[in-house]
């Protein structure tokens, strides 16, 4: 029985209790949830690691990215990016290999963290495609599910898999045209197979076999977003509806099965329409986890776009989104390093914390840093702080000679002055 069945019958497990214990809500919340498919908990039989709760009345969860590229194979340092993410507070990592020995890197990265992986197997059929066999398009169908099993087995917690695009998503792109193309690598390699090979995408059309490997191995289908616009004049375009309508239809299916189920949503979205994404999402999907990448919400801040994927995040967040995927200064640029690593986490932790502010109402810690701040009680503010390390980094870096207060005001610290002339 999968862990999602499990759930239906009303049993709960050690993995939902540390989920309850992490969010401070009761473990039957978790269960029903999980149960009711508004909660997933990647699991695996492969590896030991720490559960993560995503979904509806849990804390809005931060993915990073990592690994190699055609160009840049250093394992070492896709290792360490992983050490660097996790302890930046990521909840998740995406191993997303397009060069090197993918099973290695897989077996490396997933020995060296407690988080959750995730990947996306597709990346990997049709790359070692071009090196087989030539091209792209040559990607044999069985390589698919052969991959999706042999990733699985390395101790893949949750797979992003391409299920929605099908020769009506792909119609409906080439009707419309796209200002930006697509994002997706995924939903590109799949496409151009598609296309060349007049040949409806194997993921979707043997979704059953799809999901009888999931479940053997019971990986949570993080359902893909091929159709991912590159720019925001494409957003919320047609061709993204209708793979989120199949998505939406196809995720029932797998919870139907057994199978624990994720929706990926858009990544280059303006502020006015982000509201409208994640409603049609959750109300296509039964309330489902929501995975965006985001959103990015102008395309005109190449090296800033941690930035503008935190300002996105956060309203994506606030409106519902569970699941954050981290963006680094240097997306669209180049693979980041490892201080892009570290920057892209704690961007999208800080759009996640200013998400739940709106979403749950969480203001306690706020609250009390508001105090920490009035007392000017500088050990409880780095307590408090997103990132202590930062904070006194900048603080020692310019002390006073008053070490009450700081360098911005000095002797004529408001704080000060006004605890000195109020008492409240
Ligand atoms: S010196 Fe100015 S900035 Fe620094 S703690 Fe006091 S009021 Fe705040």
């Amino acid at each position: 029985m999968s862990f999602l069945e499990r759930a239906k019958k009303g049993e709960i497990s050690e993995e939902m209790k540390a989920v309850a214990t992490d969010e401070d809500v009761t473990p039957e919340f978790v269960q029903r949830g999980v149960a009711s498919g508004r909660i997933v908990i990647p699991v695996t039989h492969y590896r030991n690691i720490r559960p993560v709760g995503i979904g509806e009345g849990l804390r809005t969860k931060v993915n990073a990215s990592i690994g190699t590229s055609s160009d840049i194979v250093d394992v070492d340092a896709e290792v360490e990016k992983a050490i660097i993410a996790e302890k930046a507070g990521a909840d998740t990592l995406m191993e997303l290999s397009t060069g090197g020995d993918f099973l290695d890197i897989r077996r490396r990265v997933c020995n060296a963290t407690s988080l959750s992986v995730g990947s996306v197997p597709l990346y990997q059929a049709f790359i070692e495609a071009v090196r087989r066999y030539g091209a792209v398009v040559h990607m044999r169908e069985d390589d698919l599910f052969r991959v999706t099993e042999e990733q699985a087995k390395l101790g893949t917690n949750f797979m992003a898999i391409h299920t929605g695009i099908n020769q009506i998503t792909v119609e409906r792109l080439r009707k419309q045209g796209r200002h930006g193309g697509l994002c997706s690598r995924g939903g590109a390699f799949m496409t151009a197979w598609m296309i060349h090979n007049g040949k409806e995408n194997p993921l979707y059309s043997e979704f059953d076999y799809l999901l009888e490997i999931l479940k053997k191995h019971d990986v949570t289908l993080s359902m893909g977003n091929g159709m991912r616009a590159g720019a925001i004049h494409d957003a919320t375009d047609r061709a993204q509806i209708q793979e989120l309508i199949i998505n939406s239809e196809l995720s029932d299916q797998a919870h139907e099965y057994g199978v624990q189920v994720i929706v990926e949503g858009p990544g280059h979205v303006p502020m006015d329409e982000i509201e409208a994404n994640v409603i049609l999402m959750k109300r296509m999907s039964g309330n489902k986890p929501f995975y965006m990448l985001g959103p990015l919400v102008t395309d005109i801040a190449p090296g800033m776009d941690h930035m503008v994927a935190a300002i996105g995040a956060s309203i994506s967040a606030a409106h519902g989104a569970d699941f954050i995927c981290y963006v680094t200064p240097a997306e669209h640029l180049a693979l980041p390093n490892m201080e892009d690593v570290k920057t892209g986490v704690m961007s999208a932790r800080l759009a996640a914390h200013i998400g739940d502010m709106i979403k749950y109402g969480k203001r306690n810690r706020d609250l009390e840093m508001g105090h920490a701040r009035k007392n000017l009680d500088w050990k409880r503010m780095y307590e408090l702080a997103l990132n202590p390390e930062l904070a006194k980094e900048v603080r020692a870096d310019r002390m006073p000679e008053d070490r009450e207060v700081c360098t911005m005001c000095g002797d004529y610290c408001a704080l000060k002055i006004v605890r000195e002339t109020f008492h409240f």
